[in-house]
């Protein structure tokens, strides 16, 4: 095995660390010493790793060097609870990555997710996503996404997040990521390989150890990868980008559309369900005056009624990225709900967050841009 820029020590699980480290005849227990310096001590270099001897640190330094993305922006919201990172990648590249911070509530326990981007920028130019207008650069390596996910367990790590007492629940810290999902910049299923792997590595047990169902892949509807995903060992949850109840809607927001019309979409969807036995969450972005009408939510409730139990709709207010759209009001949003909930359609509405700091992965690096143009 070789390793080169696209594939680095970030970029290998365990047993494919192990495995190029004994081509260089150093022992196994080198090997999980090394993984585990980067995964659980959280080491930025081999010199954090201090079980090993300062030749061995040396050598890696020299033959297998760790390049982690570097920090060119860091906002935090007003609340504390989101944070925003600018990254820069090796080739300069910007990507962003984002950490949203929950306390325990009703649903279940605090919370410390990553949202995590795939590819610098997006092919699939979605009319309402900042990064989809800034067309595609390239997909990210296992590494840059695995090192987006250390960046912020470092942070945690280092300075624990402090959530007040609140709603009967007693206050406390969290000081480690509970939970990933990949939507951030770009399509993770277009970048099928990488993504997985960065999830493999995430999850193996000699390191970071996250289990796949605090795992969330979310995808704009790429069909193959759909299938693909619903044979992988790894369960990990499926988010599906919707934001409309019909193809000849979903076409004029969603260019994918017309390549994956939304009755296949849906089929790919059920067969996912019928093999994995677990449940879908359909996104929907509510756009004010487009998708949000009554009849809208009928539709929607009418095309899912068959999934049953399987199917959670999320919707999210669009997070304006241009004059043309805007979220709807309260009362919209609370009338959309209503009538999924009586046609028996499960559902929540994500919380506005991180608005202050441009929430929606895109804004940030868009803003940056136009503010370098300036
Ligand atoms: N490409 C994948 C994952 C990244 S986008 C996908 O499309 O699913 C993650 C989620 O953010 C998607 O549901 C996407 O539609 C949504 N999103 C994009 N732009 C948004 C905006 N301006 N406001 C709110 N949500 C947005
Ligand atoms: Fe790409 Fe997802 Fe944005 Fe669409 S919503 S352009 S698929 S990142």
């Amino acid at each position: 095995m070789i390793l080169t820029q696209e594939r680095g020590p970030l970029d290998l699980t365990s047993a494919e660390l192990a495995e190029w480290l004994a081509e260089r005849n150093i022992p196994k227990y080198r090997a999980k010493q090394i993984f585990q310096g980067f995964y659980k001590t959280l080491a930025a270099d081999y010199d954090g790793i201090s079980v090993l001897p300062k030749a061995l640190r040396e050598e890696l330094t020299n033959i297998a060097p760790i390049f982690t993305p570097v920090i060119v922006r860091e906002l935090r919201s007003s609340d504390n609870r989101t944070m925003k990172l600018l990254l820069r990648l090796r080739d300069g590249r910007l990507i962003e990555t984002a950490l949203m911070l929950y306390p325990p509530s009703q649903y279940g326990r605090g919370r410390a997710t990553v949202c995590v981007s795939t590819q610098a920028g997006c092919a699939f130019g979605c009319t309402f996503c900042a990064t989809g207008q800034m067309g595609f650069d390239r997909h990210l390596t296992a590494g840059e996404i695995v090192a987006q996910i250390i960046i912020f367990a470092r942070m945690l790590r280092h300075e624990p997040w402090k959530y007040p007492a609140a709603m009967g629940f007693p206050a406390g810290e969290i000081d480690h990521i509970t939970n990933i999902v990949l939507m951030g910049m770009g399509e993770p299923l277009h970048n099928y390989t990488h993504s997985l792997q960065a999830l493999h590595i995430i999850n193996d047990p000699e390191g970071f150890h996250l289990g796949a169902r605090h795992m969330t892949v979310s995808t704009v509807g790429v069909i193959p990868g759909i299938e693909r995903l619903a044979k992988e060992p790894l369960q990990v949850n499926l988010a599906i980008s919707l934001h409309a109840p019909n193809n000849a809607m979903r076409i004029k927001t969603m260019p994918v559309a017309r390549k994956w019309r939304m009755d296949e979409l849906m089929t790919a969807c059920r067969a996912y369900i019928q093999s994995t036995g677990r449940q879908v969450t359909f996104e929907y972005v509510l756009l004010a005056g487009i998708n949000d009408a009554k009849e809208h939510a009928i539709e929607l409730a009418s095309r899912l009624q068959g999934l049953k139990q399987f199917a959670h709709v999320n919707l999210i207010p669009v997070n304006a990225t241009s004059a043309e759209y805007r979220p709807p009001n309260g009362a919209d949003i609370a009338a959309f709900r209503a009538i999924l909930t009586k046609a028996g359609v499960s559902n929540s509405v994500r919380a506005e967050r991180g608005d202050d700091i441009a929430a929606s992965c895109g804004q940030l690096r868009t803003r940056e841009t136009a503010l370098r143009q300036s």
